[in-house]
């Protein structure tokens, strides 16, 4: 069965390699971007999610030409690191009005068509930083955090729609995100994690896929870890 499945932030990283996984299942899926050539192959629409303006225009194109949205995933996500004696409160404001603020945007208007439609699955990209904490990160673990209360209320809120919402919460995966550290940073990172390297994108996308399919309909308001091991036990 095609589903009709938005990515936010799926033109690089891992919300590309979550849209693939979702394209090679067969699903129609659209992304977003903000600026530049999106990938071919999906449904790309502008849309900067900390303009709700944008995210109601992305939707109804969306709507328009793949359907309403069946499968959310909220992927979208900045970083904007600095020790707390440094971080301006703009470095802070900005971090949770996409990481957390965005991602209420895009659950907010998904929300409409599926308890319409009474089926719906929203999947969240946290982080293990939110559960653990990192130095230099006290906006963006902030951010990464709340997404658990807020999935696990909605989880509450919607479960009785049959509408599922999880986390997902990836430690160090290679992508232009992490990229930007230095050799030193991320050499202690992977000392940290007990399978002694970084993630694939799409081992992230693999598990984003599977809580979304039929096996998990039994599956809410989880915080899943794809990150080798680096958070047990939190
Ligand atoms: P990238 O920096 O590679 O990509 C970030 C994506 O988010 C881009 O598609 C970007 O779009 C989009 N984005 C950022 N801000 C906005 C906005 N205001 N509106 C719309 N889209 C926006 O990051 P990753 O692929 O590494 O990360 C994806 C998600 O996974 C993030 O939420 C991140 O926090 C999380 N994560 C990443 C980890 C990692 O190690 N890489 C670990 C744990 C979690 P554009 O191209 O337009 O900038």
């Amino acid at each position: 069965m095609s589903r009709s499945v938005l990515v936010t932030g799926g033109n690089r990283g891992i919300g590309l390699a979550i849209a693939r996984a979702f394209a090679e299942s067969g699903d129609k899926v659209a992304i977003t971007y903000r600026s530049g050539e999106p990938p071919a192959g999906f449904l790309a629409v502008k849309c900067d999610i900390t303009d709700t303006e944008q995210v109601e225009q992305a939707y109804k194109e969306i709507e328009e030409k793949q359907g309403p949205v069946e499968v959310l995933v909220a992927n979208a996500g900045i970083t904007r690191d600095q020790l707390l004696m440094r971080m301006s409160e703009e470095d802070f404001s900005t971090v949770l009005d996409t990481n957390l603020t965005g991602t209420f945007r895009v659950v907010k208007r998904a929300n409409r068509a599926m308890l319409r439609a009474r089926k719906g699955r929203i999947v969240l990209i946290s982080s293990v930083v939110g559960l653990m904490g990192a130095p230099g990160q006290a906006n963006y673990a902030a951010s990464k955090a709340a997404l658990v209360g807020f999935s696990r209320s909605l989880a509450r809120e919607l479960g009785s729609r049959n509408i599922t919402v999880n986390v997902v919460a990836p430690g160090f995966v290679d992508t232009d995100m992490t990229r930007a550290l230095s050799d030193e940073q991320r050499e202690n990172i992977v000392k940290q994690v007990p399978l002694a390297r970084y993630a694939q994108p799409e081992e992230v996308a693999a598990s984003v896929r599977f809580l979304a399919s039929d096996e998990a309909a039994y599956i809410t308001g989880a915080v899943i870890p794809v990150d080798g091991g680096l958070g047990m036990g939190h």
